[in-house]
């Protein structure tokens, strides 16, 4: 079984990071990536140093690119099946084995690592959300929240559709900084934890208030497919020109890092350390699947800090060792 310093488990922003990473260090990297990045959906990226409006697949290319000089990095287009831990049997020496199947053609692998850093973020699970359309809109005129895409609906027409009531009362002064133009759509038990103080500053505000669910999300014609309008199962109209909800999302290979023994929080997000590690020795989690705060500079923030420390542990193993 070929053997590696790391495998990587996602080879997008946070992945590809710790790639650079662990290349200038010279560790032997494998790379594992099922090409379903979460912001595929989007036509552009914003709020990124250097790349403020290139597109993802524009991102990602360029750190393929670049990664291309490190020679002991190795990146394969396959899907990570399982991880299993101490396969060595000596317990200071501990070793994963990582199971993968090749989308580059139809075979299996297995692999030996030292550690395994999962950046597999997470799936927005768009086809549960019980919107007619909604997956038309999502990345370019349907969002999550405001800093990387609100600035392109400056003053435009701005629904919010939050279904909790703490989350919209966080964002709702924030997304005020974009759009005066706003009207936020509460379904009835989000509705009854608003509260009268929060209902009366939206009045003095002149933010609408519909109180419903949103059951579809329309286009402005077969030609012009920007956003339109919203419809309530109240039988409420809205035009729009951008949307904010938060999707369902869920962290992608749950059951293989609970298998794991991995613990995650209560929003059932990886828990980790400062330093990237989660509460099994070994495993690093970096990225979406680690925190609320998705955003690019964030997760690549977070790759290099975990290729970081996963290289201090396994250059220190080398020196005593
Ligand atoms: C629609 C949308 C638009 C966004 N726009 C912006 C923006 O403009 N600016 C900004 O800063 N942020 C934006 N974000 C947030 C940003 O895209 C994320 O924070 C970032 O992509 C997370 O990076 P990641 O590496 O953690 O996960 P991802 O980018 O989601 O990548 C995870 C990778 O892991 C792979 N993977 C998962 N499981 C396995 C497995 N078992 N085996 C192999 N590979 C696996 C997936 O295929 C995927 O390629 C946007 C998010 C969304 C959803």
């Amino acid at each position: 079984m070929a053997q590696y310093d790391v495998v990587v488990v996602g080879g997008s922003a946070s992945g590809l990071q710790a790639c650079l990473t662990f290349g200038r260090a010279y560790l032997s990297v494998l790379c594992v990536d099922s090409g379903n990045p979460c912001n595929r959906f989007a036509r552009e990226s914003h709020n990124l140093l250097t790349h403020d409006g290139s597109s993802p697949g524009q991102i990602i290319a360029k750190a393929k690119s670049q990664l291309e000089k490190y020679p002991t990095i190795q990146l394969v287009e396959g899907m990570v099946r399982n991880v299993c831990k101490d396969i060595s049997g000596e317990p200071d020496n501990y070793s994963f084995k990582v199971d993968i199947d090749s989308l580059e053609d139809d075979t299996t692998a297995s692999f030996v690592a030292r550690r395994v850093l999962f950046a597999s973020g997470v799936d927005d699970n768009i086809g549960k959300i019980p919107i007619a359309n909604v997956d038309k809109f999502w990345g370019n005129y349907i969002f999550h929240c405001p800093f990387c895409h609100g600035t392109e609906f400056r003053n435009g027409k701005t629904g919010v559709y939050y279904s909790n009531a703490a989350f919209l009362k966080t964002m709702l002064p924030t997304l005020y900084n974009w759009s005066r133009e706003l009207v936020v759509i509460c379904p009835d038990d989000v509705y009854g934890s608003l509260g009268a103080a929060f209902v009366s500053a939206m009045q003095q505000k002149n933010i609408a208030l519909y109180q419903g669910n949103i059951v579809n999300v329309e286009p402005r014609s077969s030609e012009d497919r920007r956003l339109y309008r919203a419809n309530l199962d109240n039988g409420s109209a809205i035009e729009l020109d951008v949307l904010y909800l938060a999707p369902p999302s869920t962290i992608n290979n749950k059951e293989i890092l609970v298998k794991l023994g991995v613990e995650l929080d209560e929003l059932g997000l990886v828990k980790v350390s400062p330093q990237q590690k989660t509460n099994v020795e070994g495993v690093f989690a970096s990225g979406d699947n680690t925190t609320r705060m998705r955003a690019l500079a964030f997760v690549i923030g977070q790759g290099m800090v975990a290729a970081a420390s996963i290289c201090h542990e396994i250059l220190r193993e080398r020196w005593t060792g």
